[in-house]
């Protein structure tokens, strides 16, 4: 429903699939948070584990993906989430493993059977050439769940061997996908966003040298409300099967 109140998502089931850790937060946390604290159940499925992520010489992919993935835990926790998937593929190799990328997520959609799922803009960038909507795990994570929740979840002639082990297809209500730059959905997240904030800031091997995330990440839910006439928004391109 749009209103002058933005939309307001409902779902008793939702799936997150992201890229890599903090991408969830950064583009539906307060979403995530609103929708949590409205009933949902939300899980979080993690395409990598950021394992290449730093600058820094000294630190090993091994070691980073360790970090990452505990920041990524707490920042589930602290807003709500339930079930956290890792599925470990290489940080910027995510085109390369999209085949078994597909079905891993289909497996996942055939288990916890969300009606909401929230991803990547795969046809986004359009508009902007920053480096964050031109970065290929994006891309590849939004297209691989795009296929998994319209196509392979729903058709039992798709990864035939798990509905044998006692799945069943399942087909997602609607996909909302973020990075968007033809976003048809806005929520009003002015009652998460603090809660969005800590859970960013909590994702410190990204984020602790950045003085202002507050500020940062006020400022772009101002400009994502501005698009609707709401104070602070998260945003979104609603796709539905
Ligand atoms: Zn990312």
């Amino acid at each position: 429903m749009e209103g002058s109140r933005g939309s307001e998502i409902v779902a008793g089931r939702v799936m997150v699939i992201a890229a890599h850790p903090d991408d969830a937060e950064i583009q539906c946390g307060g979403t995530v948070a609103k929708m949590i604290r409205a009933g949902s159940a939300v899980s979080y499925v993690l395409c990598t584990s950021g394992n290449r992520g730093s600058d820094d010489p000294t630190v090993s992919a091994e070691q980073l993906a360790v970090v990452r993935e505990g920041e990524q835990r707490a920042a589930a926790r602290q807003l709500g989430v339930g079930r956290v998937t890792f599925l470990r593929h290489d940080d910027g190799d995510l085109e390369v493993a999209r085949p078994l990328l597909r079905e891993q997520l289909t497996r996942l959609l055939r288990e916890e059977r969300p009606e909401a799922v929230f991803t990547h803009d795969f046809l986004a960038g359009l508009a902007s050439y920053e480096v964050c909507y031109l970065h290929p795990d994006h891309r590849a994570a939004g297209a691989a769940a795009f296929e998994a929740a319209f196509f392979c979840a729903p058709g039992p002639l798709f990864y035939p061997e798990q509905l044998a082990e006692g799945l069943r297809p399942h087909r997602v209500e609607a996909m909302y996908l973020f990075m968007s730059d033809r976003p048809d959905c806005h929520v009003d997240i002015s009652v998460t966003l603090e809660a969005k904030v800590r859970a960013i800031a909590g994702h410190a091997s990204q984020w602790g040298g950045q003085p202002d995330i507050a500020g940062f990440f006020g400022d772009m839910a101002r400009r994502l409300g501005q698009e609707r006439g709401l104070p602070l928004a998260e945003a979104f391109k609603v796709l539905r099967p």
